[in-house]
Formats: C-alpha cells, sequence, structure tokens
C-alpha cells in the first residue's frame, strides 16, 4: 500500500526506536525526566521562546491554548477550513466554550480581513475577539504558506487590540523546509505557538507549545485538567529528539515528491489543480463533475494500492511522508490520474 492519507502514518524509524529504548525517563509530573526537559529547553531555544510543555496530541495543545487565553463566549478568529472548526471533534465548543469565526476563501486572510471580523471588546452585544489563530501551514487549504509579512500585521493588529496570538504550527517544519524563515522567525509573532512531532517529523506522538515562562505555566494546568498529563514521557520525546536531528532536513524531499504527484495530476482533464498552488506536502485537488467522486475514487484506489481522503465530495487529499519513496509518489500520481479519467 502507498500509504498518502496523512503524514500522521508514518512508523517510528529503527535508529528512533533505538533511541527510545536508551532514553532516561522519570516521572514527568514531578519535573523528574530528564530526557523531556532536555526537548523542552531544546524546542524553547529552537522557537526562540522562553519555554515550552511536551503534550500528547495537536488537537489537545490547541485545546489548552484556548484555554489559556479565552473566557466562556468569546469569538475566536480563525482561517476558513482551520484544524480548529473541522478536525478537533467540536472541542472549541465543548472545551473552552467559545465560537470560532472563520475568515478567508481559500487563502490566507488578510490583516485588513481579521480586523473585519473582530468583535469589539466591552460592546453590549458582541461575543468579545480575544484570540486570533493562525494555522501554517493551512492544512485542509493544501499545506500553504501564510505570507509572513502578513502574519506580522494580523499579530500587531492584534496586540494594538488586547487581542491574543496563537500559532497551530503542526507544520512550522515544513514552513521552514520550504525556503521561509527559520521557525523562530516565524514564532516570533505570536504569543504562543504549538509544534507537533507526529507529522512529516516522524516520531509516534508529542506535540509542543511554547511561550513566555508565564503563559507555559498557565498550560500545565489545562493539560492536566483536560488529562493529557502523562508520566515517563522521555520515551516519546527521544523520539521527537531524534526527529529532530535526523527528519527536518529531509522534509524538503517531501514537499519534491507532492510536486511530482501534483504534475501529474493536473495532467488529467478531470482533475482541478493547479501544481503551483502545491507548496510543502500536502496536494488538496478537485474532481469535475463528470467522472467517479471523491469516496469512489478513494476506494478505486485503495483497491489500486493507493490510500488517500476525501476531503468533501468532489475534493481529495493527499499527504508524502518519510515512508513514501519518489517511486511510489510518481506510481500514486500515474494510478489516480488513470482511475479519474475512468
Ligand atoms: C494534525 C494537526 C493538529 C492536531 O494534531 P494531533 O496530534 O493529530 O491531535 C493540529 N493542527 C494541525 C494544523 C494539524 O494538521
Amino acid at each position: 500500500m502507498i500509504d498518502l492519507r496523512s503524514d500522521t502514518v508514518t512508523r517510528p524509524t529503527g535508529a528512533m526506536r533505538v533511541a527510545m529504548a536508551a532514553a532516561p525517563v522519570g516521572d514527568d509530573q514531578y519535573g523528574d525526566d530528564p530526557t523531556a526537559n532536555a526537548l523542552q529547553e531544546r524546542v524553547a531555544a529552537l522557537l526562540g521562546k522562553e519555554a515550552a510543555l511536551w503534550l500528547p496530541t495537536g488537537t489537545m495543545a490547541n485545546q489548552v491554548a484556548l484555554r489559556v487565553f479565552t473566557r466562556p463566549g468569546d469569538d475566536v478568529v480563525v482561517g476558513r477550513e482551520a484544524h480548529a472548526v473541522w478536525h478537533e471533534t467540536g472541542g472549541s465548543g465543548a472545551n473552552a466554550g467559545v465560537q470560532l469565526t472563520e475568515v478567508g476563501d481559500g487563502r490566507p486572510f488578510t490583516a485588513g480581513e481579521f480586523i473585519a471580523a473582530i468583535k469589539p471588546q466591552g460592546h453590549g452585544l458582541y461575543p468579545p475577539t480575544t484570540l486570533v489563530e493562525i494555522e501554517n501551514t493551512h492544512n485542509r487549504l493544501g499545506g500553504l504558506i501564510w505570507p509572513q509579512h502578513e502574519v506580522v500585521a494580523i499579530c500587531a493588529e492584534a496586540r494594538r487590540r488586547n487581542i491574543a496570538t496563537f500559532l497551530d504550527g503542526a507544520r512550522i517544519w515544513n514552513v521552514a523546509a520550504a525556503g521561509g524563515d527559520g521557525v523562530a522567525a516565524l514564532a516570533a509573532p505570536f504569543d504562543l505557538v504549538a509544534v507537533s512531532f507526529s507529522k512529516g517529523l516522524g516520531a509516534p506522538g508529542g506535540s509542543m507549545l511554547a511561550g513566555s515562562r508565564d503563559l507555559v505555566a498557565a498550560c500545565v494546568r489545562h493539560r492536566r485538567m483536560l488529562g493529557g498529563a502523562m508520566r515517563q514521557i522521555g520515551i516519546f520525546c527521544a523520539a521527537a529528539m531524534h526527529a529532530l536531528d535526523h527528519h527536518v532536513a529531509r522534509l524538503a524531499d517531501d514537499h519534491d515528491n507532492a510536486g511530482l504527484i501534483a504534475r501529474r495530476l493536473a495532467q488529467c482533464r478531470r482533475i482541478v489543480l493547479d501544481p503551483a498552488s502545491v507548496e510543502t506536502n500536502i496536494v488538496v485537488f478537485g474532481l469535475r463533475g463528470d467522472g467517479p467522486d471523491a469516496h469512489e475514487l478513494v476506494r478505486l484506489a485503495s483497491e489500486s494500492g493507493v490510500l488517500v481522503n476525501a476531503l468533501d465530495r468532489y475534493k481529495l487529499r493527499l499527504v508524502t511522508h518519510l515512508d513514501v519513496s519518489r517511486d511510489d509518489c510518481i506510481a500514486a500520481g500515474d494510478r489516480l490520474s488513470a482511475l479519474a479519467n475512468g
């Protein structure tokens, strides 16, 4: 099977398993896990923040961010098709009691669109906008990269209005690998930043939140409250450490492979895709209505040994990662094109 459903499907490499087995560990609830402590310091430094905190998943990192920055009833501005809206099973409403306002249309929203969407604090009727969340890369919009000048402008406008800023940077490593700024520069405009080790970096689990010492201290409580405070997490942190050492530079290969698939798909007349829009390791493409729909294509592809996901009836997503080779990607692109053609 050529599994392109997500970059989360990777399994730890042999060398990663060796690192995990050898990791010194302790009870992280007492601050006693040396591997976790080392990783938290390393990631804080990498992201240019004072402190960082390990969390079991990116979803929990996002939920904790909502809890530290908002009060129930608040409004949070997010990008159209944000992970927060689609992939967290309604956690924002259940865990933080906030409403999400989606902004932008198939592309990153601008500072102007952000300002227009803000509901002022202290108004007699409006739910106050207290947080803006940016997802970079943006998953459901095809792994696209936010123009950093726009990010800087949005965060500056937010700060001026007492609105907190949060980066859902699950794939921020991909932005840096695509030739953008380094991760510290990408994180700099934000109060709090989430990163993931279990996407393109290939670790079996783990995310981190990074920010000021005070903010991270507040996150510790919410992590516990949501049930995410674990014990000998050094086993996971060793995998993340290994990934930072060995799997960051190779992300560029995933981007090349995504481009390779995209150029093949774009040649199919039933597929709607501009290969130039593929900036990182995610390819989102549309289908014209005169052939198999997305669910049908997912089924046909799986019968031919290629796994991809449908986003809706006419839209699909595939993701490249370290467990698929260049040849796999060429084969997958050709098979998907042929199947879409009927
Ligand atoms: C995967 C993902 C998350 C959540 O990470 P999990 O570890 O799967 O919970 C959050 N944000 C984005 C943009 C993601 O792609």
